[in-house]
This record gives C-alpha cells, structure tokens and sequence, in this order.
C-alpha cells in the first residue's frame, strides 16, 4: 500500500495543474482499491457547497456543476462529521440523497471521508460499489491517508494559484479577504510586490506574458546556453565516462533540442504563459509521467529533466526581468520572506508585508516590526501570485488582508492610516519624558538593534540604552567569520553612538533558525540542538575573539554589558565567565585601558526559571528572552504557522515563569530586563511594570508607543490588573481583559487601527 501511496502522491504533485492532480488522483484510487468509482467534492466556502470537482465512475459531464448544500446528503454528512462513513448500501441510509444527474444509481458501496486542513474541512473523497459491501479497514485507512496529503496539495495549489478557476464563481479582480497572524501593528496600503525564490522551478508562478515574441527569443536562447553547456561538459568528461553516461549527455542535448522541449514549451507560452511558467508546466509533465513508470531505471530518469529544467530557468532568470519591480507603496509578498527580501525594497517604498509561512515571532516579522511596517503573517489560504499588482490593505493589528478593496472600504482604512500617523506624530512628544507611571514608578525602555533598526532611529525614538544587539547580523552578512578587527570596528560604532548609555551585546546566537552559509549546522531538531552558548563553549575559539572584540572596542567607555544567550545550566554561565575572565586579561595585556564589562545570562529555557536565582548570584544582570522562552515553555515551535495560533507569551505559565525569574533576580539585588518581543506588546507591559521588570527592551518603533502606556497607568493599577489575571486560565482571557483596560485607559490606539 505504501509503495501504491507514494507513487501516486509522486503522480498527482507533478500534474500540469490541479484539476489535472485531482483527475490524476480519483482515477488512481479506484484502481488501487479495485472499486468502480471515486470522487472529489470540494467546498466552495462563499456559497456553502460542495462542488463535484472530479470523478472516475460518476457522470464526468457532472463535474463542476454538481452541488450539494452543507447538511445535504451522505457528503454532508461526512463533511459534518469530520470522520470516515463506511456504509454496505447507500441507497437505505436516511441521509441519501439523489442527484439525477450524477447518475450514481447502480452503487450501493459508500466510504466517504473529509479532506481536512488545519481543522477546516476542505471537501469530501468519496468511493463507490455496485456490490454492497463495507470497505474493509485497510481500504479506509488508506483512503484516509490519501485525504491528508490531498489537504496538503489543495492548500499548496490555492497559495500558488494553480486553482485559478476551481469553482466557475471565482472572479480575481473582486474584493477578497484572507486571515492570517498579526505579524506588525498598522495599516498598509498598497500594491501586491510578489517574490519568488529565484532558481526554484516548483514556485514558479504562471503570468501573462507581455510580449510572446520576446518570451520566445528568451526561451530559444536559454535553451542554446543550456545545450551549449551540456555540449561543453560532455566533451570535457568524454574521456572519462562509460558508454551509457556518454549516451546520457547526447540525450540531453537532445531533449533540449528546440524541435522538442523547445516545440512544447513554446506552444505553451502562445497559449499564453510567460517562458518561466511554460517551462516549469513542462517540466512537471514530463517528470510526473517519469515518475509513474514502474521501470526504476527510468523512473530515476525524472531527477535528469528536472537538473535540465533548472539549466534552463539559470539562464531564463539570468534576464533581469525576474527581479521585482517594486512599488511605490509595495505590499510585499512571498510564501516564506525573509530578512534579505525586505532590506531589498527601496527605502521608503515598503507599505506592507505578507509571508504566507511563518508566525509573529519569526525574525521577518521581528525585522518589519523594528522597521514599523504593517506585516501578516502564516496566511495559508492565500492565494499568492494572483495578488501581483494588486491593490492590498493590510491590517497587522487583526491580521486581515483585503485585496481590490471597495470604494468604501479603501476609504475607511486610508482614514485610519491617516489617524495612526496622527497618533505617532503626538507621542513623538514624548520622547524626552521619562518611562514612569502615574505614581512614580521608574523603568527603563531600551531597544534592541541587530535586526535592521538604526542607531538614529533608536535615539531619535528616546532610547535609554541598547537592551539587545543581536551580533550574529554582522556574521550573517558575510562570506566567512568576520575577524576580531572587523568585529572591534562594528562594535565600537555602536558603544560610541549611545555612549553613556548602557549597550548590551549578546554573544553570537547561532543554531535554530539562524544558520550561518559557511558554518551550516544540519540537525533534526535544531531549537533543542547546537545553539546559542552551546556552540560558543565548543568554539573558544570563536567565543573568545568575540568577546575580546567586544572589550577592546569598550575602551575609554564603560557602557559594555555583555549578555549570554540560550543559557540552560549554571555550569555554562561559570565556563563562559572564565573564558570572559581570561579574554579580559589578555585584552589588558594589550594594554588596553578597560573596565571588566557587566555579565548577564538570558532567561529562554524553561531550566534557567527555575534555577534564576542561582544564575544571579554569578553575573550582574538576567535578561528575559520571551521569544524563546514562550517557545519551549509551551512547546510551540516560533517559526510554525501552523501552531502559532498556541503561541501567545500571555499564557498563564508564562506569567508566572516570569513573576519567578524577576523575583530570583531581585533575591540577589541584580537588575531584571526584558528583551523578547512581548517588552513591545501593549498589553503585556502593564504586566511587566507590576512584576518589577527593572527594563524593557523593544524595537525602537515600539518605544514611544510603550512609553505612552506606562504614563497612562499607575503602578497600582497595573498590580491590581496582575492579580486579575493571575486568576484566569489560559491567553485569550488575560488578553481580552489588558485590552480592555488599555481601551479605558485611551489607549485603543495601541490595539487597533486608528486613534
Ligand atoms: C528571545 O528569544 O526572546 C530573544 C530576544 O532572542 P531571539 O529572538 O534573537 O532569539
Ligand atoms: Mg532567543
């Protein structure tokens, strides 16, 4: 069976498109299961109905047409269910429903299941026999499992449009919204900036070509390039090669002839597609046909087609024409973004962000939020490439996006845009005030740096200091480890701009998501592998050149605090203090005339809570990573957009691992910061006052905006709202009540779009 599953999973991923993936898969089922008929019904969520979308056994002149309301009939009653219905005679069941025109009289065998994704039921798989009889359990099982990876392939296909016209009602040029995660506050209004990883012929998307002609000359001489290289590379390794790997490259040349691929990829561009389009649409056909073959000789053959196709898109994206051409105003899109993709766009033209992967705490979102621009995130359904020139809203306070937004509704989010600049242009007055509440209590807002935000804007923004340097940006940024000269210029720039005020540099925090090119770290589970300190105490090498960068950059300054990440046991902080201890002595060998610098450790594991206090008593300071502490507290991968609707730093045991870590801290009189991004979330400030936080530590976009709600509230209050929801059971509660109170307070600003 699972031999059968594979190769059909292989088959249907490698359709020209999705009704052909869908043909492809009812077609392959009935087989397997040696019955006489299979069917797709598909919903289309505006009207409420399943559509038949294909069939092998009912009347195939049905498809498309065929309709069938939520609560009708036995594929209602699937969809209701959410679970297989396995029944011997169909026509007896209560629920049966006649459909003339499917012409399904002669089948009394029924097994039906749900297509589901991300607990949404996105249609029915259905089997039929003229024999009663129920499927036995290993016919349903497999039925089941194909279900899954059809949820899969559907969700995939609507992100990269291949349903362009699944259900006749679909219209791309009428308003649509989609849900996602608020990934960065405000409202974006512009048009869609589409992004494809350039060399991956499975993402690219079809297009209308401008000029047929030129898609025609550009394919041609593509193909020239390529059999040109096959020609060369073949002639150097002839000597050398077998006779039927010699063969192999005259094959290539061959396929690559324009009398053949070239014949079928034009014809496809005439039909009207550009030449990247048709070439991954041929390419697909043919490797899907390949790999259908039972002969495994010529099954292995498909990986050749698909090395040819990528030849060919190198040089067809050699063209400029693939690089985006940005807007004014461009609402950026992408399947997975990433940091590069923003800092591509020029300055001053990024209106808005969409990731369709990815959660609030990936660094995209973390970058577009020290950059102030409204983001969403993990918008699944969405279908990408359709939104290209679009006019898009974003609203990263609820996660929505509109695309070709009415009149009305345009009109609506351009006023309150305007508001939100309003309201930023007020609170830029308070810029020179202090971080305190109605009844004096004191804490310091710093910012965290690294990730895209500028000195300039931080100290414009009335930053108190530097929270958190993510140094791993300028190793990212390179082809190599930079070396300690490098890293003593970049650090002092830093140390000298906010000098005196405190810089707070994390050592190198590699490993999980953030992989450096040329010291690629491959793991199953990189979150709980070799990360952060981990590396650095295997590595003194590097660690030691870091930190010895760090001191001598300090010099004539005593604004170094030096911070320890991923610390998950006291034995890590006491080997990296005496590894911090030994480059300080050697940094004053040098003569250098320093300061030993401040020492703090990053509470991120859930360990390093429980053991704070212990912590404290060996360094200077503790600094809450609540990104990850969020992260393995609750055991919700960061970057997973399909558990981040679980990750939400306002969990009852966040809060309380959080109470723990400030009381450890202030057990041993040391300062308690916080650096993660809920030091940004509105609503979680009023609880990080009442726990004592000494500092906060955001994105500089955030610091005036946090600073309003700490002047807006007493320390009282925000202890009395503490107590509140220290009694409550899980986020969406203690949410609603903070936003509540920050809406009393005024500051609904903070939480939605406007004033
Ligand atoms: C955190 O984990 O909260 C943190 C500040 O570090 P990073 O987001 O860089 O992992
Ligand atoms: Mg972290």
């Amino acid at each position: 069976m699972l031999k059968t599953l594979r190769r059909i999973i292989q088959e249907i991923s490698g359709a020209e498109d999705f009704r052909e993936a869908l043909k492809i898969m009812v077609k392959r089922i009935a087989k397997a299961l040696d019955t006489q008929s299979c069917s797709i019904f598909l919903l289309d969520r505006r009207h409420g109905e399943y559509v038949l979308m294909a069939t092998e056994g009912l009347n195939p002149h049905a498809v498309g047409k065929v309709r069938i309301s939520l609560t009708q009939g036995l594929v209602g009653l699937v969809g209701e269910r959410e679970e297989p219905v396995n029944i011997d005679d169909a026509s007896k069941h209560p629920r049966f429903l006649h459909v003339a025109e499917v012409k399904e009289e002669s089948y009394k065998a029924f097994l039906g299941t749900p297509i589901i994704y991300h607990r949404q039921v996105m249609g029915v798989l259905i089997v039929q026999q003229a024999e009663p009889r129920r499927y036995d359990e290993s016919e349903e099982a497999f039925l089941v499992t194909l279900a899954a990876q059809l949820a899969g392939i559907i969700a995939h296909a609507e992100a990269t449009s291949q349903i362009v016209n699944l259900f006749d009602s679909r219209d791309t040029s009428a308003e649509a919204t989609y849900s996602g995660i608020a990934g960065a506050p405000g409202v974006g209004i512009g048009t869609g900036v589409v992004v494809f990883r350039l060399l991956d012929l499975t993402v690219i998307p079809d297009r209308e070509p401008e000029d047929i002609e030129e898609e025609i000359a550009l394919l041609e001489s593509a193909l020239m390039s390529a059999r040109e290289d096959f020609r060369v590379i073949g002639e150097r390794l002839y000597p050398n090669l077998p006779e039927e790997e010699r063969a192999l490259f005259d094959v290539y040349q061959r396929i690559l002839d324009s009398s053949n691929l070239g014949v079928e990829i034009s014809s496809v561009i005439r039909e009207g597609n550009w030449a990247q389009g048709a070439l991954r649409s041929v390419i697909q056909t043919h490797v899907s046909r390949m790999e259908s073959l039972e002969d495994e000789y010529l099954r292995e053959r498909a990986s050749d087609i698909r090395d040819l196709g990528h030849r060919v898109l190198t040089y067809l994206q050699r063209s400029d024409r693939s690089l985006p051409q940005y807007a004014e105003k461009t609402i950026l899109i992408g399947d997975e973004l990433t940091a590069a993709d923003l800092a591509e766009v020029p300055e001053g033209c990024l209106a808005g962000v969409i990731s369709a992967k990815g959660s609030s705490s990936s660094h995209v979102a973390i970058l577009a939020r020290a950059m102030g621009v409204p983001t969403v995130m993990g918008v699944n359904d969405i279908p990408i490439y359709d939104l290209q020139d679009k006019e898009i809203i974003v609203d990263g306070y609820y996660g929505q996006i509109y695309s070709n937004p009415r009149d009305s509704l345009r009109r609506e989010f351009t006023h309150l845009a305007r508001e939100e600049q309003q309201l930023d242009a007020s609170l830029e007055a308070l810029r020179d005030l202090p971080a305190e509440t109605q009844d004096g209590h004191r804490v310091m807002l710093m910012v965290n740096t690294g990730l895209g935000a500028d000195v300039g804007l931080s100290l414009a923004a009335g930053a108190e200091g530097v929270g958190l340097y993510r140094t791993e940006i300028p190793f990212l940024m390179r082809d190599r480890f930079p070396s300690g000269e490098e890293q003593r210029v970049i650090y002092r720039q830093l140390l000298t701009s906010f000098a005196p005020r405190p810089v707070t540099m994390r050592t190198l925090d590699i490993g999980g998501d953030k992989s450096l090119p040329y010291f690629p770290v491959v793991e199953d589970n990189p979150f709980l592998g070799w990360r952060g300190i981990r590396i650095s105490l295997d590595h003194p090498d590097i660690f030691l050149v870091q930190v010895r960068a760090m001191m001598r950059a300090s010099e004539g300054y005593s604004n170094l605090r030096i911070m320890l990440p991923m610390i998950t046991d006291v034995s890590e902080a006491d080997e990296a203090l005496r590894l911090m201890k030994k480059a300080f002595a050697d940094v004053r060998e040098e003569k250098y005339d320093i300061e030993m610098p401040q020492v703090g450790v990053m509470i991120e594991v859930p360990s390093a809570v429980y053991q704070a206090r212990a912590l404290a008593k060996r360094v200077d300071f503790l600094s809450v990573g609540s990104n990850d502490l969020t992260q393995y507290l609750l055991a919700v991968d960061r970057n997973n957009s399909r558990v981040a609707n679980l990750f939400d730093s306002l969990h009852p045991a966040v809060l309380r691992a959080l109470i723990q870590v400030v009381e450890g801290g202030h057990q041993e009189g040391k300062h308690v910061s916080i650096c993660g991004e809920m030091a940004g979330d509105p609503a979680a400030v009023i609880l990080l006052l009442a726990m004592g936080f000494d500092s906060l530590s955001m994105s500089a976009s955030s610091l005036s905006r946090m600073k309003w709600v700490i002047r807006q509230f007493t320390q009282k209050k925000a202890a009395k709202l503490l107590q509140d929801v220290l009694s409550m059971e899980n986020a969406v509660m203690i949410r609603c009540h903070l936003e509540l109170a920050l809406d009393r307070a005024g500051l609904g600003g903070l939480i939605r779009a406007g004033r």
